[in-house]
């Protein structure tokens, strides 16, 4: 997909969060928060739901969590139009309450979609809602700063799962502030390794090979590929889209 194709694509799912009445948290919200951020980028933040401020405004984190995530993000040297940041439902919870179950299996299609759309290498989860999603069974206080590899049905085909402690809870707590700080230095070595994973991954099922059902690389014969494009898979050059010192 090209740049232009994926920013479409994300528009089009926007409107449609924008306008979806699939769960009751629709006739509460003032303005759904469908996400936002680079359409080419490697890394996706995401959060709970949106916030009172979010609810307001329409995008994601731009309260006093989002501030803190603002912070987080600069101690590696990035901004948030670096990333993706969306969150697990679209729509503000009342009072800000946890989402319910049915409100979450409502609004999955929307994030699986935006996921498959950016095929992003890490996917950072902010908080336990987001965890569970893509580490189901993981405790936070163990699973932060830790990795896991997505699976794919979550829409990230081939992405490295990075579990964080959620803005907020850091906001309320200073040791979770610090060991957030500790764990977001982790996430440009992560990055490395997934781009590392992905490039391995790429190069099984380029032409000349084939990936076979379990995903080892197995050759085909020479005369299906006569004539095959070179470069069926993405460049490198397209991956590298953050830098980092
Ligand atoms: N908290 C979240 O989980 N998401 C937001 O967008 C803002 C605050
Ligand atoms: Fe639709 Fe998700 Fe908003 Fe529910 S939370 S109304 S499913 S966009």
């Amino acid at each position: 997909m090209t740049d232009a194709e994926r920013r479409a694509a994300l528009e089009g799912i926007a409107v449609e969060v924008r306008g979806c009445t699939r769960c009751r948290l629709h006739a509460t919200r003032t303005r759904a928060v469908p996400g936002e951020g680079d359409p080419s980028t490697e890394v996706v933040f995401v959060g709970e739901g949106p916030g009172q401020n979010e609810d307001r405004e329409g995008r994601p984190f731009v309260g006093r969590a989002g501030g803190l995530l603002v912070n987080l993000l600069g101690h590696i040297g990035w901004t948030r139009d670096d990333v993706f940041i969306t969150n697990i439902v679209k729509c503000r919870p009342p009072g800000n309450r946890d989402p319910e179950p049915d409100e979450v299996a409502a609004c999955a299609p929307y994030l699986r979609r935006q996921l498959e759309v950016l095929d992003p290498a890490v996917v950072v989860t902010l908080g336990r809602h987001s965890m569970a999603r893509f580490m189901p069974g993981a405790r936070i206080s163990g699973a932060h700063g830790t990795i896991r590899q997505a699976d794919p049905a979550t829409g990230a085909a081939d992405a490295t799962v990075f579990a964080m402690y959620h803005p907020a809870a850091a906001l309320r707590t200073p040791s979770i502030e610090r060991e957030s700080y500790e764990d977001v230095a982790r996430i440009p070595a992560v990055l490395t390794d997934a781009r590392t994973r992905r490039r391995a991954n790429r190069r099984a099922v380029r032409p000349g090979t084939s990936a076979d059902a379990d995903g080892a690389a197995v050759a085909v014969a020479a005369s299906q590929v006569a004539g095959a494009p070179s470069g069926t898979a993405e460049s490198d050059s397209d991956t590298d889209q953050l830098t980092f010192f």
